[in-house]
């Protein structure tokens, strides 16, 4: 078939948002110290290996998965101590669940959400054609903009907000009366995302009981398991009960299943990892302001955004890059992220690498 037949065929038959949009790119890391994707660094110790290993043997390939998770599900909501009321929807990535959240409103729907924040947000939004309004956050603290949220609110009476607490890619808690004030005056639901939550000593969770139109999500990716793919999401029955008609049945494979299943079971694993990125967090954030022209972010999140001086962002990219160190480039989103790098935690040899690399960048 002819590009130009193609062409004809993609403008009579897809919407018009989707030719203007541009896929997510996601950078080739081959061959770098991969600092750029908010990843745990550590893998599981051998003999851990192992017995996963040996367990994996017994799930059925040539089966379908259990279409409820039914067995995840409900270690899911006794680690988190889901009440009754409440239920959790499990997605493949929490990017699905925002998909699914989005596909359930009609399409004069609004949503909001501060900006910088996840871009997900935005991109499926405009995919589905709905309106994506943003609120700037306050410059330097990247709070919320209180009254800024709340004449979006009044203005545009979105359908769903998005808070990810804490935010990325600034790593900061946004203030949570704040965050209460906004559920209050919201007229549909809020979703606040904790994808971070591991590193952060903070939740929602237990607010639930508080908000009839609060909803928390979760993932397992920035905790160990991002090749995995699972998220979840806990709110009130009958709104999870709506979201399940739009879930596909056999959404969560049964190899994410059953290693799910075994990591709850080795929940230290991952709560000794992450204390060791927290420390990481300090150590690699006391590196960072110290380094002339270089202001780092206070960060509750397993990653820091760093300023570099005026218009030497992409420069210092390129050169740490070139020193064998994928980190990710913010600046060219510009507004408040102009001149802004981000770098996850690694482990200590790979945040050494990075700062070695950064301080040669530099000077
Ligand atoms: C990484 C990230 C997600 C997506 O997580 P997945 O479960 O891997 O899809 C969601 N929200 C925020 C704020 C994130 O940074």
């Amino acid at each position: 078939m002819s590009q130009s037949k193609a062409e004809t065929l993609i403008s009579a038959v897809f919407r018009q948002e989707i030719l203007g949009l541009s896929a997510y790119h996601v950078a080739d890391a081959t061959g770098f110290i991969k600092l750029d994707a908010m990843e745990n660094p550590y893998q599981w110790p051998d003999d851990i290996k192992q017995s996963w290993l040996q367990m994996l043997k017994s799930c059925e390939l040539n089966r379908y998965p259990d279409p409820e998770a039914k067995h995840v599900t409900r270690l899911i909501k006794e680690q988190d101590k889901i009440g009754s009321g409440f239920e959790i929807i499990l997605g493949n990535g929490s990017d699905e669940i925002i998909q699914m959240l989005l596909m359930a409103l009609p399409p004069e729907a609004c949503v909001l959400s501060p900006h910088p924040s996840f871009v997900m947000y935005q991109q499926v939004s405009k995919s589905l054609g709905l309106d994506f309004i943003n609120a700037p956050l306050l410059p330097d603290s990247f709070d919320l903009d209180l009254p800024a949220m709340l004449a979006a609110i009044a203005q545009h009476k979105p359908s769903i907000i998005f808070l990810a607490y804490p935010n990325n890619p600034t790593g900061n808690l946004f203030d949570a009366q704040a965050i209460k004030t906004i559920i209050n005056a919201a007229p549909g639901l809020v979703v606040v995302d904790e994808a971070y939550a591991p590193f952060a000593n903070a939740s929602f969770m237990n607010e639930l009981g508080n908000y009839a139109n609060l909803l928390v999500m979760r993932t397992f990716s920035k905790l160990g398991l991002a090749g995995l793919r699972l998220g979840y999401l806990v709110g009130a029955t009958a709104i999870i009960n709506e979201l399940n008609k739009i879930r596909l049945p056999y959404n969560i494979n049964c190899l994410t299943q059953a290693t799910v299943e075994f990591a709850l079971q080795h929940s230290d694993i991952f709560v000794e990892q992450t204390q060791r990125i927290c420390v990481e967090r300090g150590l690699m954030y006391d590196q960072l302001v110290q380094i002339a022209g270089i202001r780092p972010f206070p960060s509750h999140a397993n990653f820091i955004l760093f300023k570099t001086p005026d218009h030497k962002a992409v420069d210092i990219f390129n050169a740490i890059k070139e020193q064998g160190v994928l980190i990710k480039n913010l600046s060219s989103q510009g507004g408040m992220l102009a001149d802004c790098l981000r770098v996850t935690i690694g482990k200590p040899e790979e945040n050494r690498a990075f700062l070695d690399a950064l301080k040669k960048a530099c000077c």
